[in-house]
């Protein structure tokens, strides 16, 4: 899951963003509303998190472009105790929930959680590829019978894939969804991640799920490919 966080303090940043990753979330920061455009622009968020008080570009202006663009993701907005008309605006032009400052960060949890559930209810999300099925409310996968037992990046990597099975993935797609902006593509990771996860899942089974294509990425399907792929 990937969150968009938009605060221009950077104290309230740093601090919600350790929160966040220490509770599995790959999260981008953006400092102000253009920013927060550009990214939102440019990546697929699973929840933005958004200050209204931000330089640049408003809040409200950020809430009303990104809204438009995108009517499903769920959006929560971070206002000062005294601004009641600035919550009620929010509501009105189409954020989810809203957020007092100051709150704690168990608070911000909370409700972070609320609104992906009820995205993913929304989206009777449990993932299926053959017999391969991930229940990203419960944070559980299984092939047939068997209960995988997955570190958190192998468990948000599965779940990539397997929003996108039977397409092919680059390494940078996966960069970009499953590690937050600062990760270095170049290293190895992913493929080391990738070797964790067929041990897991395809090791002594058939059919084996993550092809590789080679020199692009990899590819999660739920059959054997008429003809290996093959990148030209
Ligand atoms: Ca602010």
């Amino acid at each position: 899951m990937r969150i968009l966080l938009v605060e221009d303090e950077h104290k309230v940043a740093q601090f919600l963003r350790k929160g966040l990753q220490q509770d599995h979330f790959a999260v981008d920061l953006a400092a102000d509303g253009e920013e927060a455009l550009y990214l939102a622009d440019s990546g697929e968020y699973d929840l933005i998190i958004l200050d209204l008080m931000l330089p640049k570009v408003s809040g409200f202006s950020v809430l009303s472009t990104v809204r438009k663009k995108n009517p499903n993701v769920p959006i929560l907005i971070l206002t000062a105790k005294t601004a009641v008309e600035d919550r009620v605006r929010g509501l009105e032009i189409g954020s989810d929930d809203y957020l007092i400052k100051p709150f704690a960060y168990a608070e911000l949890r909370a409700r972070v959680r609320a609104l992906l559930r009820r995205e993913w209810r929304e989206l009777k999300l449990q993932l299926r590829v053959g017999d391969l099925v991930l229940d990203p409310v419960k944070r559980k996968a299984w092939r047939g019978e068997k209960d995988l037992e997955l570190s958190n990046k192998e468990f948000m990597l599965l779940e990539y894939l397997m929003r996108n099975a039977n397409q092919v993935v680059t390494r940078t797609m996966i960069a970009e969804h499953v590690w937050d902006a600062s990760f270095d593509s170049f290293t190895n990771v992913i493929d080391v991640y990738i070797s964790f996860l067929r041990n897991k899942i395809d090791k002594d089974r058939e059919p084996k799920l993550i092809q590789s294509v080679r020199g692009v990425g990899y590819m999660l399907r739920d059959e054997a490919p008429e003809k290996a792929p093959e990148a030209s």
